[in-house]
């Protein structure tokens, strides 16, 4: 069965990269009628920042994206925070030690220190701790067993370092790059265990997803160099058979496509790189999110989905089920993508104007309420269908609307410099002196009655309309004149026009 993991280290806010992370490994999971599991992985305590599980959960929540498994669901191969594995992770690392595939080190940072300034001043080109360097250091390769034994024993610090053989090819086949092939000599002596007695990231790692019997590691490419350690690591626990496939997802791009999307470009371009708002527990800064700026969640997740797959067809509206039918890893590309929010809008714009009318009418409801403006509620719906088109996220419906309820302040010039004239004038009076006494004054009989007066006068209609709409709503464009009228009412579109004359 595939058996999908997404597994973030709540060391802050989601970023979108990692949403769009969970979002692949969600649509292969469900696509492959497999499992899809969160595990969260804080083995580095001092990088744990407060909320940010909570925000992962109602990040995926917002998004519907509910794992099958995870802390506050647990399944048969809990626990799914690392912190509460603690203890798994020891006897993996001895099992290494055991087996001459890992060691001791005891080394002290300056230590470290001066090996690195040593190999600098020697110009060695990259300053690692690996299978040349680690003879020259304090370590359980080169120190004698009761040495090993007694710095043990005394409690010195030490951590579990990898050894990586100096000569030897690693090889994996990811599902999007293909063939990648490292050379070991390029590898460094990982840390496996730390002085803390936690697991580092790439133990842990390989450690849960064997036991949680993980099928595929789809992932960003950050995390492509770490590939081939954990592909050694797979070999060196004699866990190659069942080691999942992996598949490293394409960067996400700034919108220039001058490297990796940052909160910054965000900030710089007004846009959010986050799901959610969210507050930072120790600055107290904010920062806005997707849903918060009015984003609907399955345009954001039509949106995430373009983000390095395509359909290969020219479709780009699919509901999630839709995605998940069509889904593939062959489809992912791996060149970077760039970021485009105006196509977010785009996406939030066509999901929005599909949305019912009974369905907006309370959204727009809403607003009112907060703004302490008095409506009739029958109309709602009707005024989002004129607004729905014409906005980009529903928080704007009142703005879009206003004149809706309220008798315009301004006008706008321009319509008034090129449109406003005696016919117009002799027009508009003379509607707004009938307006009151007409029987019926929906948008046919509004538009009859207003024909009427046009041919009475001898004035086309194209002359006095624009003046008209300015009149009522104070602005050059907007929706459909006629059920504006029906929409607004023959007394207060009487009203408009004499206020407006005056
Ligand atoms: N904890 C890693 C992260 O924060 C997980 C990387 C992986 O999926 O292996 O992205």
């Amino acid at each position: 069965k595939v058996r999908v993991r997404f597994a973030p280290s709540p060391t802050g806010p989601l970023h979108i990269g990692g949403v769009r992370t969970a979002l692949f490994n969600y649509l292969f999971a469900k696509k492959n009628n497999g499992d899809f599991i969160l595990r969260i992985e804080d083995t580095d305590q001092t990088r744990f920042v407060e909320g940010a599980e909570d925000y992962i959960k109602e990040s995926l929540a917002w998004v519907g994206m509910e794992p099958d498994e995870s802390p506050w669901k647990p399944g048969e191969y809990g626990p799914y925070r690392q912190s509460e594995r603690k203890g798994m992770y020891m006897q993996y690392a001895q099992q290494l030690v055991d087996e001459g595939k890992a060691y001791y080190a005891f080394d002290t940072p300056e230590e470290l220190d001066a090996m690195r300034k040593r190999l600098e001043e020697a110009k060695v080109a990259n300053q690692q701790y690996n299978a040349i360097t680690r003879l020259q250091m304090k370590n359980s390769l080169t120190l004698s067993e009761e040495e090993v034994k007694e710095r043990i024993e005394s409690g010195d610090p030490y951590v579990i370092r990898l050894k990586v053989p100096l000569k030897e090819e690693i090889r994996l086949n990811d599902m999007v790059r293909g063939w990648v092939m490292v050379h070991s000599h390029t590898i460094d002596d990982k840390i496996l265990m730390k002085s803390d007695g936690m697991p580092t990231y790439h133990l842990a790692n390989v450690v849960d997803d064997h036991l949680m019997k993980i099928t595929h590691v789809i992932r960003g490419e950050e995390w492509l160099p770490s590939a081939p350690l954990h592909v050694l690591l797979y070999q060196y626990l004699g866990w190659e058979d069942t080691m999942p496939r992996f598949a490293h997802l394409p960067l996400l791009l700034k919108p220039n496509g001058n490297g990796k999307l940052s909160k910054r470009d965000g900030d710089k371009l007004g846009f959010s790189v986050f799901p959610l708002k969210w507050t930072d527990p120790n600055s107290g800064d904010i920062s806005t999110g997707y849903r918060e700026d009015g984003f609907l969640p399955d345009a954001f997740v039509n949106f995430l989905a373009f983000l390095g797959w395509s359909p290969g067809t020219e479709e780009e509206l699919f509901t999630k089920e839709q995605l998940i039918e069509k889904f593939s890893i062959e489809k992912v590309g791996k060149a970077g993508t760039k970021f485009d929010f105006d196509k977010a809008k785009w996406y939030n714009q066509q999901y929005l104007k599909e949305k019912s009318d009974e369905v907006l009418a309370p959204v727009l409801k809403a607003q009112l309420d907060e703004a302490g403006i008095s409506y009739d509620e029958s109309l709602l719906p009707l005024i989002c269908s004129q607004l729905k088109e014409r906005i980009t996220f529903q928080n704007e419906f009142l703005s879009a609307g206003r004149f809706f309820f309220e008798a315009p302040t301004e006008y706008d010039e321009k319509v008034i410099r090129k449109k406003w004239n005696d016919d117009a004038k002799a027009v508009l009076e003379e509607y707004a002196e009938r307006c009151p006494s007409a029987e019926k004054f929906d948008a046919d009989s509004a538009k009859k009655l207003f024909s009427e007066v046009l041919e009475e006068k001898g004035v086309g209609m194209g002359k006095v309309m624009p003046v008209l709409r300015v009149a009522l709503s104070g602005l050059g464009g907007g929706p459909d004149l006629m059920i504006m009228l029906q929409i607004l009412g023959k007394e207060e579109v009487s009203n408009r026009i004499k206020k407006f004359i005056a």
